[in-house]
């Protein structure tokens, strides 16, 4: 941005503070909407529109909104250790948002992977702090090159959903400065994000959305941040405590704790008006950075002209790719990838498993939004290969309870169309209003929808399956139901699940019966909507129903006992990967390991794909011959897993988190607040930093990854100059493929209480068979800061020693930190080998 357009932002900003009376600055600092906030023409500021992330730019509506890109989730962007390709997914993201008119995307999730359980993991980068920060500077930095802001979440020691508006975290300040400011930290040096979002916590006793310390002093102060800090979405529990706290936005509004209660201690002299100028001057800024306030442009470094759809090839194929670098290969590099040739319409592969038809795509939660399509790995294979050289097999059941109808499986029993009919009434039977269409669920609550405030709500359609076919029907969503199919009645009532409000929104409880499928009968849902419903979904349930697990496993063998090679699909669903509910077991749900043990001892090859975004047990990990790692993969996800399977691409990922093998094991489990309070008593050794030191190993190590490559180590070199601290090593590809290499270099503190940290990484690319490439690793000066909580300031120690590693599980070579090497033993491992 030019000098000019800031002076011209600050020159408005004074005209806002000096013609605007308190109650109006006071209106402007909450929401005017769920997300939307309130135009004030007379200093020129329009609405600003903010939307979800991080893995597309749902818009404003929670469903059935526009069909917008849906990126590959967090992990799997991370696990490239790519900072060009989270530069990318933020550009992409940028052409969303400005094609809808969305002047804020919030994203990044920066929260750090502490334990295992934590629902919403796979919208977090990773368990290390400068990864994620790095990371997530490149993600701001392509979204705000076009104008679009970013916003950073949630500020801060926000690691679990377990109920997450109350409960507090206690967290050392070491731990706060060296883990969890940290990625906060680098991202604000390196990016800039125009906005923060406070987090629905407290930090040691005192609410993210009212921390003095932590947002007035250290934000805003310390580190000098001019951007806008808003809460999360009722988030806010306070007027003066917050406005004073350092909390500038509301969200969302038009109602909430501020506006004519803190007016009113504004007014008392018990809230100093400097303070509502202070965050109005920020709101204000924001609207000119994002080019909301009339007469500035947007602060932009570049120009889209026109923004992609998300059915463009560009952005198809970019998606692709974004997607299968980040897939990681963690077993059977001598199986993978499959050799085509020797795929016939004699010999197809046999693609096994639920997740495999009905791909998990995206997580759960305020992340989820509607593509424009859903590419399965069945969709995805068969496209490849042609129909006749896949045998795709559906496997057990792995979600708990359905999902609202897909518009394929029932028509509007009025029109004929797709989808399903929904009429609500008010109290006295009146109609209140009527929809069709692709989706089958309603929201209750928040002013949401035509529906919002009815009495009853009716669903109906017609069911598509042939005569006869078996139909699982039902209905999601706490309240009195009647659910009727021709002449079968079923009343229905159904409590919400246990937990907070938003828990019955996220995952709500569901009942489901089996019918056959019949031409004339039409399928009715009535609900009496619960009074007082404030957060709340209400839908149809239609799906083919499945065969029985023990049918669908006996069926896998036959399949896998004819195949060259199967592949089976297993993972995880949004009913895990989701917000607002954290996992209480790592185990895969259904009945899915007992399928991979039955293909593996009927199969003369069995390939693993996993189909989730975090850690998962694998009791049958020895006896498989490969795994791949596919993520969340978004839209084009099974393109991506087959340009993988089938060698058109390579699985570059190494992995962001550790992988306990058991749970219970590794330095962080439990998710479930004492008291209210969820101490974090690993304190500094999270991750890989305290597994390092702790009494198991891992089933895999942060960092861990094959790729195509074999790779020998040699030649280490430390310097240290005016331009920071490098290490230098010569790889070499041994393997008979062009392959990618990620350089980790840790560094273990000559202080034997300070656990071991990634310092740097850098990427060797396309490096030809037998190729040596020399490598410079450039070591991040923030990630050698220690914390003195005596002194309440950093140190930066000298000594230690650097490992350059594949994971802490593969140590290739060690230099002393500061002196010449100790090592060129070439490619020996020097520390203990875990991963099988
Ligand atoms: C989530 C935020 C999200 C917001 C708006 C909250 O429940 O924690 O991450 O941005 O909702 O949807």
């Amino acid at each position: 941005m030019t000098v000019r357009d800031e002076a011209a932002i600050d020159e408005r900003i004074d005209r806002a503070i000096d013609e605007l009376d308190l109650p109006t600055k006071v209106k402007l600092l909450t929401g005017a909407s769920m997300f939307e906030l309130h135009a004030e023409p007379s200093i020129g500021l329009q609405p600003m529109v903010f939307s979800d992330g991080p893995n597309g730019v749902r818009g404003t509506e929670f469903v059935g909104g526009r069909q917008v890109a849906l990126l590959p989730n967090a992990t799997l962007l991370s696990q490239s250790w790519d900072e060009t390709a989270a530069q990318r997914a933020g550009e992409l993201l940028a052409g969303e948002a400005l094609a809808q008119g969305v002047h804020v995307v919030l994203a990044p999730t920066v929260n750090l992977h502490r334990t295992p359980l934590n629902g919403r993991l796979f919208e977090c980068y990773a368990e290390d702090p400068l990864l994620s920060g790095r990371l997530a500077a490149a993600y701001v930095r392509g979204l705000q090159r076009y104008g679009v802001a970013g916003c950073v979440k949630h500020w801060v020691a926000n690691e679990s959903e377990t109920d997450r508006h109350t409960m507090n975290s206690q967290v050392s300040e070491a731990a706060l400065r060296e883990l969890y400011l940290l990625p906060f930290e680098i991202c604000i040096d390196d990016a800039h994000p125009w906005t923060l979002m406070a987090a629905y916590n407290d930090v040691n006793g005192v609410a993210a959305t009212e921390q003095d310390e932590l947002n007035n002093v250290l934000l805003k102060s310390e580190w000098a941040w001019d951007g806008l800090l808003m809460s999360d979405w009722g988030a806010t529990k306070t007027a003066g405590p917050a406005a004073e706290g350092g909390l500038d936005l509301v969200m969302p509004g038009p109602d909430g704790p501020w506006g004519s209660v803190l007016v009113s201690l504004v007014e008392a002299r018990e809230v100093d008006e400097v303070t509502i100028d202070e965050h109005l001057r920020r709101l204000i800024r924001l609207a000119g950075r994002v080019g909301a306030l009339d007469g500035i442009p947007a602060e932009r470094t570049a120009q889209l002209d026109s923004p992609p759809s998300p059915t463009d090839a560009v952005v198809r194929s970019a998606l692709r790719n974004l997607a299968s670098s980040g897939m990681v290969l963690l077993k059977g590099q001598d199986v993978l990838p499959l050799d085509e040739t020797e795929v016939t319409d004699q010999a197809p592969v046999v693609l096994i498993g639920a997740p495999a038809l009905t791909t998990t795509l995206m997580g759960g939660g305020s992340a989820s939004l509607r593509p424009p399509h859903e590419i399965s790995i069945a969709d995805g294979l068969t496209e490849s290969l042609g129909v006749n050289r896949v045998r795709v097999v559906d496997g057990v059941e792995v979600r708990q309870n359905p999902l609202a109808t897909a518009p394929d499986q029932v028509v509007d029993p009025q029109t004929g169309n797709p989808g399903v009919r929904i009429v609500s009434f008010d109290e006295d039977g009146t109609e209140r209003a009527s929809t069709t269409g692709a989706v089958a669920q309603v929201i209750l609550g928040m002013g949401y929808g035509p529906h919002d405030g009815a009495a009853q709500l009716e669903f109906s359609a017609r069911l598509t399956a042939p005569t006869g076919t078996p139909v699982r029907v039902g209905v999601r969503g706490a309240g009195r139901w009647t659910l009727s199919y021709g002449d079968q009645t079923f009343p229905v009532d159904l409590a919400p699940p246990a937990g907070s409000e938003e828990v019955g929104f996220m995952a709500p409880s569901t009942w489901s019966t089996t019918v056959e499928a019949t031409p004339d009968h039409a399928l009715v849902a009535r609900l009496t909507v619960p009074l007082g419903e404030r957060f709340a979904l209400a839908g149809l349930i239609a799906e083919a129903a499945r065969i029985s697990a023990d049918d669908a496993i006996a069926e896998a063998v036959l399949a896998a006992r004819d195949a060259e090679t199967a592949v089976v699909v297993v993972g995880l669903t949004a009913e895990q990967e989701t917000e607002a509910v954290d996992k209480a077991s790592l185990a895969l749900p259904g009945r899915q390991d007992e399928l991979v043990a039955a293909v593996v001892a009927a199969a003369r090859r069995t390939i693993v794909v996993v189909n989730a975004a975090t850690p998962i047990l694998m009791p049958w990990l020895a006896d498989v011959d490969a795994l791949l790692w596919v993520g969340l993969p978004g839209q084009e996800g099974g393109h991506a897993v087959a340009d993988v399977l089938l060698g058109r691409a390579e699985p570059t990922g190494r992995l962001v988190t550790t992988f306990p093998a058991a749970d219970g094991d590794g330095p962080a489990w439990s998710v479930t607040p004492v008291g209210g309070t969820l101490a974090y008593t690993e304190g500094t050794r999270v991750g890989y930093r305290g597994w390092d030191s702790g009494p198991v190993a891992p089933a895999f190590w942060f960092g861990d990854g094959l790729g195509w490559g074999r790779w020998e180590y040699a030649s280490p070199a430390y310097a240290a100059g005016a331009d920071g601290e490098t290490v230098t090593v010569l790889v070499t590809n041994t393997a008979d493929r062009p392959s990618r290499e990620v350089v980790q270099v840790y560094w273990r503190p000559a202080d034997p209480d300070a656990p071991v940290r990634l310092v740097g990484y850098a990427v060797a690319d396309e490096v030809v068979p037998g190729e040596e490439r020399l490598v410079t690793v450039r070591c991040d000066p923030r990630a050698f800061r220690l914390w003195n909580s005596d002194s309440s300031s950093w140190t930066t120690p000298p000594g230690g020693t650097l490992l350059l590693a594949r994971g802490l599980g593969d140590v290739r070579l060690e230099l002393l930190r500061g002196q010449a090497p100790t090592s060129d033993a070439g490619a020996a491992p020097l520390a203990r080998q875990t991963a099988p």
